[in-house]
């Protein structure tokens, strides 16, 4: 199957930050695919504007190592690097002082035709300052809008400031808070399983289903970025935002349109429908040393932190699809495999006609982020052969690659179908203010829970499933976890 490229205005696009991490890593490589696919009008223009002192050809120099270390296939073909390469410019900017706004301003093209974003690849401290610039040197109107990168607030106070500050200069509409959870494939694909398939919804509640379960598990521990992962740990870094959100796609009622507020207003309602966690229904862990790899500790240099790098708690979602039904959490650094998936476990059926020898079975739905994005349904069947009837659980498993073909991988990363959104002004997979702040408001009580009681993370060993407390938390209720594969 074959990508539809859907066209877009042409447009000047300022990455604040450009000469950072995430800029080479994603946001220059997904334009450049974006560019390769066609879908980037040929007088769009991506200005990096950063501290550096830099000129275009610098610029330029420096997104062709990018490409060539993050482009993927396409950057073995010279000529569209180098054609992509002719769309960018630099200017130096200093989002403190005065330095590079006036160059800035004559870079961009005063045409309406032409749509304007900023998008803010730098620390979070300086969101407010750039907005700020970006209105008082005249650098924007009403169709512009901005990008604001993870982290939004450190907890419900700072989000609400950072919120009230951007407000002072921009309309919602004009703000893009990036989760890029929701700009994977198999993200925006539960909405399609959920919603475009009369199969699964009439199951898709309390009734039928047992529980759920949401795991974002990595082998990465968290060296070269663990001084700023110590202030934040694995509540504020995933659960928060990204676990959040999977949670919302999949208890969320059915919108009445695929439209941005109304999937947000669905959303909202999902965070403000649960519970307080139980501090018992919580377990943080944190990753020790394997003899090799430092511990958590150590990559953090910090001896005494009490910071999760592993965390897994039970909740609920109090309304009538979802009460009682438990969502089981859990993610966490170095792990025995880099796997994210969320499970829709079912019921047993009520009674079963084949008597106690046939065991328990379950359905399980297990929808795959990665490796491998798809779905798997646990189906039982009979196991074959003679001698009476024995039961057994086979996978029906569709991997989305097979599926759809090759192309449909080349169209999986998140930043180049969330840019492309922000410049067809659709909002629709972007986090808004107040679910922002509902979800603080959820995670804040937790964390000042632990903090007050003075708990220490569990202990837990590099290349495993996380600290037994977490296996403890879900067996005691007679349910398991599924396995993260070594
Ligand atoms: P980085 O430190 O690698 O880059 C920061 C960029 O900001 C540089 O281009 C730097 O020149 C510029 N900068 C710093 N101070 C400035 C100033 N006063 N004026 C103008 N420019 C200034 O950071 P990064 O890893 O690219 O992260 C950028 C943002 O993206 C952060 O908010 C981060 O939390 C978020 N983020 C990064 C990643 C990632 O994988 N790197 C992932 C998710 C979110």
């Amino acid at each position: 199957m074959v990508s539809r490229v859907i066209p877009v205005d042409t447009f000047d696009l300022v990455i604040f930050g450009g000469t950072g991490d995430l800029a080479r890593r994603k946001i220059l490589p997904a334009l450049f695919r974006r560019y390769c696919s066609g879908q980037m009008p040929e007088d769009s223009r991506v200005i990096g504007a950063a501290r550096s002192e830099m000129d275009d050809q610098g610029f330029r120099d420096f997104t062709r190592e990018a490409l060539a270390e993050f482009g993927k296939s396409q950057a073995d073909n010279a000529e569209a690097v180098e054609g992509f390469l002719r769309h960018l410019h630099y200017v130096p900017v200093d989002a403190r002082g005065e330095g590079g706004w006036s160059d800035l301003k004559d870079l961009l093209r005063d045409d309406e035709g032409i749509v304007r974003a900023f998008y803010f690849s730098v620390g979070p401290s300086l969101f407010a300052d750039l907005a700020s610039h970006v209105h008082s040197r005249g650098l924007s109107n009403r169709d512009t809008r901005i990008v604001v990168e993870k982290p939004f607030g450190h907890d419900l106070e700072s989000a609400r400031a950072l919120n009230e500050e951007l407000a002072q200069y921009f309309h919602e509409d004009q703000i893009y808070r990036i989760d890029h959870y929701l700009g994977k494939e198999t993200v925006q694909n539960l909405m399609a399983v959920r919603f475009g398939n009369m199969l699964f919804e009439p199951l898709w509640n309390a009734q039928y289903v047992d529980h759920i379960q949401i795991t974002v598990a990595e082998t990465v521990g968290v060296g070269g970025r663990g001084s700023y992962y110590d202030k934040s740990g694995a509540m504020r870094d995933m659960v928060q935002n990204h676990l959040m959100q999977l949670l919302c796609l999949i208890a969320m009622e059915p919108p009445a349109r695929f439209e941005a507020d109304a999937v947000r207003d669905e959303k909202l309602k999902v965070i403000r429908a649960l519970d307080p966690v139980d501090p018992d229904q919580i377990v943080r862990g944190q990753y020790t040393s394997d003899g090799e790899m430092p511990s958590y500790r150590e990559d953090a240099e910090n001896p005494t932190s009490k910071t999760e790098s592993f965390i897994a708690l039970k909740c609920y979602v109090s309304n009538w699809r979802w009460a009682n039904t438990p969502f089981y959490l859990r993610t966490g650094k170095r792990l025995a495999s880099r796997a994210s998936e969320i499970a829709v476990v079912f019921k047993e059926t009520p009674h079963s006609i084949f008597g106690i020898d046939s065991g328990r079975h379950r359905n399980v739905l297990s929808i795959r982020l990665q490796p491998n994005e798809g779905m798997t349904l646990g189906v039982t069947i009979k196991e074959p052969g003679p001698g009476g009837m024995r039961l057994v659980d086979v996978p029906l498993d569709m991997s989305f690659a097979e599926a759809l073909g090759p192309e449909a991988e080349e169209v999986t990363d998140a930043y180049e179908r969330l840019i492309m959104d922000v410049i067809r002004g659709n909002q629709t997979l972007f986090m808004r203010g107040d679910e922002v702040e509902a979800a603080w408001s959820w995670t804040d009580p937790l964390i000042e829970g632990w903090e007050r009681r003075g708990d220490s993370p569990k202990p837990y060993d590099a290349g495993g499933a996380g600290p037994d407390d977490a296996a403890f938390l879900i067996n005691r209720d007679g349910r398991r976890w599924r396995g993260i594969k070594a």
